[in-house]
């Protein structure tokens, strides 16, 4: 095999990506689930606890984007190719979330951010090449006739006459068939 045992993909961004991602939707969950066992009780400052249904919907909100933020750790080792395309929305999922349900979430979201940010600068290894062919034989080397780029024509693309319809070079001032100025 190669040599060199670099690791292919954005590991510290795959890490920090999916406890983040795994942390958010725990601590959603947990959350939803202590306010739901909670409900109806009184706090200390003689409230009673209640889970609405905004919130519920909140935080389930909250449980599905730590899923997908999840899944884009796993696919930044899986697929590392697609590592550096899932920072950026990696970064916007854990954000929301900060909006979504507070401060609880603020730990899985920062380590989310932070991998998302590893992963959008990261840079995919390049590939060894293969040994290019030591063997010049036929079918190898430049084609006669040159490599250079075909000259474009003088004067760029051509236009059409608007009286009688010729072709005509781009830099020409008159008609070449009728004589019609070109005029500005
Ligand atoms: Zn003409």
């Amino acid at each position: 095999m190669y040599g060199t045992p670099t690791p292919s993909y954005p590991r510290t961004a795959y890490l920090l990506t999916l406890v983040g991602g795994v942390l958010i939707a725990v601590i959603s969950a947990l959350s939803g689930l202590a306010l739901w066992a909670l409900q109806g009780s009184e706090t200390v400052l003689g409230m009673k606890v209640q889970l609405t249904p905004t919130e519920e919907g909140t935080l389930a909100v909250a449980i599905m984007i730590g899923a997908v933020v999840a899944y884009a750790g796993t696919v930044m080792k899986s697929r590392p190719a697609a590592a550096r395309a899932w920072g950026i929305p990696v970064i916007v999922l854990a954000i929301v979330t900060l909006f979504l349900a507070g401060g609880g979430l603020f730990i899985g979201a920062i380590l989310a951010i932070v991998g998302g940010a590893i992963a959008a600068r990261w840079k995919f290894p390049a590939v060894p090449a293969p040994a290019p062919p030591t063997f010049a034989g036929p079918g190898y080397g430049t084609p006669p006739g040159g490599t250079g780029t075909p000259t474009p024509p003088l004067g760029g693309p051509g236009k059409y006459c608007i009286h009688c319809g010729a072709a005509n070079p781009a830099i020409a001032r008159f008609c070449a068939k009728c004589g019609a100025g070109f005029g500005p």
